[in-house]
């Protein structure tokens, strides 16, 4: 073989060539027929669902969250199916500023709530920052160390794609499939910086806030609008050096409290103090909250406010799928970027393009 050290200046050892080394790869797996996984029905769906099978679940909820319209219509009909299984079940949203401790609490919460009230734990996530971030943050398996392993418990992100509107609609909607697979405690989770609040007030029973001690002057910067909502305020990271400031922002919380109206459910909103991270007070926070649910019950706001979040989402999904088919009529689609032009450059009043654009649609729609 020809090789530069078999030249006669090196004499001694020989250089042969080497041998072709077999590839790693099976080479028959190219030429074996491909297993496409194959679609469940409706009815193997539903009778999954049903049966707990958590596989079959996640299979419901992909199709949930799936755009595809012929997804979509799958996921109706189970949806509809599931119904009658579904409702019997603690819902409570739990929301707080990035940072507030909601995945640490949330794995201890799980965890106590397993364990003291039984049942089984479906935490689920409304994340209105997903859709720009291209992915989720909360509801991250990995931000719930335990409870992601905890055999009674099952863990989804929040999903990804629309609007605000149309991501706490899946949500709602994969808390009915969870319901009807038998899962007793549903937790809800958002960040607390503004509408998403709204979305997953209207879906749970209870709403609790967590909150941080600040600097004194931490009321400010909460939104009224979600205090308000608030059924439940928690003061996280009461430990160590922090129990004192803890302390005197709960009753800061409390003072503020006294000064909004009373709530349709006739509860006194409670603020207390806990820990996550050290498990102090979480077993409070939790006779707490199934305080509330007797109490709700036992006064029929708990029905009533069921019956108003069916109503509310009726209309949401009208108001949403009318959007949708607006904004993407091809017609519609081709007309607004100008109109939009003209009226910034002040050509057009809005009223004029809005109604321009709407009779398009309308005369479209006849066609
Ligand atoms: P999230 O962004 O609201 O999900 O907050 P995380 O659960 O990720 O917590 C944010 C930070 O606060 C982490 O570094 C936690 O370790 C810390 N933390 C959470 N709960 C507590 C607590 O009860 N006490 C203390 N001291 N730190 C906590």
């Amino acid at each position: 073989m020809e090789h530069p050290e078999n030249s006669e200046a090196y004499k001694g050892l020989v250089v042969n060539a080497g041998i072709e080394q077999p590839s790693s790869v099976n080479p028959y797996l190219k030429n074996r027929p491909k297993r496409k996984k194959r679609e469940l029905s409706v009815a193997e769906f539903v009778e999954g669902i049903v049966k707990g099978n958590v596989t079959v679940l996640s299979q419901a909820v992909t199709l949930v969250e799936s755009v595809k319209p012929e997804h979509q219509v799958v996921a109706q009909e189970v949806i509809e199916k599931c119904l009658p299984y579904s409702g019997n079940s603690v819902r409570v949203g739990i929301s707080g500023v990035p940072g507030a401790g909601k995945s640490t609490s949330i794995d201890v919460f799980g965890l106590h709530v397993l364990e003291k009230y039984g049942g089984k734990l479906a935490v689920l996530a409304i994340d209105p920052s997903s859709e720009r971030s291209k992915g989720s943050i909360l509801g991250d398996k990995t931000r719930m160390e335990k409870l992601s392993v905890h055999p009674k418990s099952f863990i989804r992100p929040s999903p990804s794609a629309g609007s605000l509107g149309g991501v706490a609609r899946k949500t709602r909607e994969t808390i009915v499939l969870c319901e009807a697979a038998g899962f007793d405690k549903i937790f809800v989770e958002t960040v607390g910086v503004g509408q998403s609040e709204t979305a997953v007030h209207s879906m749970v029973d209870f709403f609790l806030l967590i909150q941080l001690a600040g600097t004194g002057d931490e009321l400010q910067g909460i939104k009224r609008g979600i205090m308000e909502m608030a059924d439940g305020i928690v003061i996280n990271k009461a430990d160590g050096d922090n129990l004192e400031r803890a302390k005197l922002a709960a009753t800061q919380f409390r003072n503020a409290l006294h000064l909004f109206p009373a709530p349709e459910s006739g509860w006194t909103p409670q603020v207390l103090t806990y820990s996550g991270f050290y498990n102090l007070g979480v077993k409070e926070v939790w006779e707490m909250v199934y305080r509330y649910i007797d109490f709700v019950k036992e006064n029929g706001y708990f029905e009533y406010r069921r019956n108003e979040q069916s109503k509310y989402w009726m209309y949401e999904s009208i108001n949403e799928q009318l959007r949708d088919s607006f904004y993407h009529n091809p017609q519609i689609e081709a007309m607004l970027a100008e109109k939009e032009r003209q009226v910034l450059q002040g050509n057009l009043t809005s009223f004029v393009a809005a109604k321009n654009l709407l009779d398009t649609y309308f005369a479209e729609l006849k066609h």
